[in-house]
């Protein structure tokens, strides 16, 4: 155990957790078992306005069903809580006052109105107003007000915000370990607000408050947050903190399927592919999502799709256990570019889980994707096709979608072959196996076929008189699963009763080919 590596994932309950999001908790999640850490959640719900309820249960919910154990956070408790930052809202106070005490930030008692008005002056001249230290010489704040004044507005209770105070001229300087050195100008950073009108702070100054008091190690967290680093790299300095500050790393941005511009929650109805881990029940259908569970995905090969989503071990290994990947993850392999959510890749590696699985296991995740369907049928004969079916699908409800004919009639018959092949002539033979099947002790799938070779040659007949005849009769395609999988899962009586029903449709077909 490495007391020193502490991580934060620190999610905004603003709405369901994006899959950015969910890469974002695991290589946290994977640095920190790497390093024998200490995996810390974090809920940042300092925004009340954007506050959505349901959404931190939803992350709970989402990161328990990928396996990512946390071993700090507001169920699992821990030394360095409250957890939620509504209940450490007393703890950010004074640290503001502190900056304002020591001159690196102010009062700013602008009304919102007024802000919005020369917001529009500006906009009016196609310019973008920009609260900073040529601006603030114009407002109302405790630099431009006299001290009398300051006082008196303070004691009146007039609302007011604190803001940090950029300085002129100077560079800020990032060490990220993603990205490199990277500096940002102060002259184009705005004087931040730190704590709100309501009392409450803003996600910059909690933020670096709860890192440091948490003891964080390393932010590791979506590019979009780099800009604020050079924010929160002055808040350290001027708290004093800059001794202890965490090392940052930056992850690159998600990118659409077709690798134009950055992945957005509303790519999954755009591109018909889920962009959350599990569903989300929104206001209305335009806010309710599918996850990658309810699409039928594993939840390992989720993981380890994303993990490769921006990251990659240096070798040709692409499947990988949790534990693997733990094992393998170095923050130094992270890419600097943008990493495209290619979901055929993501289907590809379910595919892969899928196979690997025990069909036992299968069989009951695929049980409530058969009862929506309203497909009453035991764990243990979806266990059986799970087993048939595996190889031939890339997610779980394509087996009971492409494999319907193990839960109901066949809906339709594959034609081309029939029409090549079929001669009502070859019933006889048909029907006269399957009644040789029927009878024996054991209707098992390699007695059937030990006992189907010695009719063909008993007969003088090949394979090809009898073997797409019977699949198609089964299960209205040549390329299903093995034939005697199929009659031993679906049983004589079924069996008979396929074929019976064919027969007419395939004489249909041929009389059909004669007529025509
Ligand atoms: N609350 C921020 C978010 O929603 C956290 C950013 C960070 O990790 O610092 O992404």
């Amino acid at each position: 155990m490495n007391e020193k590596i502490r991580l934060r994932f620190a999610p905004s309950p603003t709405g369901p957790l994006h899959i950015g999001g969910v890469r974002t908790a695991l290589y946290n999640y994977l640095f920190v078992k790497k390093m024998g850490g200490t995996l810390i959640l974090r809920i940042e719900d300092t925004d009340q306005e954007r506050y959505v309820p349901g959404a931190e249960s939803y992350i709970i919910e989402s990161l328990q069903w990928l396996g990512m154990n946390f071993d700090e956070g507001p169920e699992i408790g821990g030394d360095f809580g409250p957890y939620r930052q509504s209940e450490r809202k007393s703890l950010y106070g004074k640290y503001a006052q502190q900056l304002v005490d020591d001159g690196h930030a102010y009062y700013a008692f602008d009304t919102k109105e007024a802000l919005d008005a020369i917001r529009a002056e500006y906009e009016d001249r196609k310019e973008t107003f920009r609260y900073d230290g040529i601006t603030r010489k114009q407002l109302k704040n405790s630099l431009t007000l006299s001290a009398e004044a300051v006082k008196i507005r303070l004691e009146s209770g007039s609302p007011y915000t604190i803001r940090l105070k950029v300085p002129r001229d100077e560079e800020v300087l990032i060490n990220d370990v993603v990205r490199g050195e990277v500096v940002f100008r102060t002259n184009e950073l705005d004087d931040r607000i730190l704590l709100k009108g309501d009392g409450m702070p803003t996600y910059h100054l909690a933020n670096i408050v709860d890192d440091h008091l948490m003891k964080i190690s390393h932010v590791v967290r979506g590019e979009e947050w780099l800009p604020s680093t050079a924010h929160h790299i002055l808040l350290y300095r001027f708290l004093g903190w800059e001794d202890t500050m965490p090392q940052f790393a930056h992850l690159p941005l998600i990118l659409r399927p077709n690798g134009k511009g950055k992945l957005s929650k509303r790519d999954g109805a755009k591109f018909g592919i889920p962009v959350f881990p599990i569903s989300w029940e929104g206001e209305n259908p335009e806010d309710s999502f599918e996850g990658f569970r309810e699409f039928g995905f594993m939840s390992e090969a989720v993981l380890n799709f994303l993990a490769f989503l921006g990251w990659n071990p240096g070798t040709e290994q692409e499947i990988f256990s949790l534990q693997e990947l733990e094992e393998a993850f170095t923050l130094d392999r992270i890419s600097k570019a943008g990493a495209r959510f290619d979901f055929e890749k993501a289907s590809w590696f379910n595919q892969q889980y899928l196979i690997q699985t025990d069909n036992a296991e299968l069989g009951k995740l695929l049980k409530p994707f058969a009862e929506e369907k309203g497909y009453g049928v035991t764990e243990q004969y979806l266990t059986a096709v799970a087993g048939m079916m595996k190889e031939r699908v890339n997610v779980l409800p394509e087996i009971v979608d492409t494999g319907y004919y193990f839960f109901e009639p066949v809906r339709e018959y594959e034609e081309k072959m029939i029409r090549k092949k079929w001669n009502p002539d070859r019933k006889t033979a048909l029907l006269a196996l399957n009644e040789q099947l029927e009878n024996l002790p054991d209707y098992q799938a390699e007695k059937l076929e030990t006992s189907t070779k010695e009719y063909l040659e008993a007969n003088g007949l090949g394979f090809g008189d009898v073997f797409p005849f019977y699949r198609i009769a089964l299960s209205g395609t040549t390329k299903g699963p093995a034939l005697f999988d199929m009659m031993e899962a679906l049983g004589t009586t079924e069996v008979k009763k396929r074929l019976l029903t064919a027969f007419p449709a395939f004489d249909e077909v041929f009389a059909k080919k004669n007529n025509s």
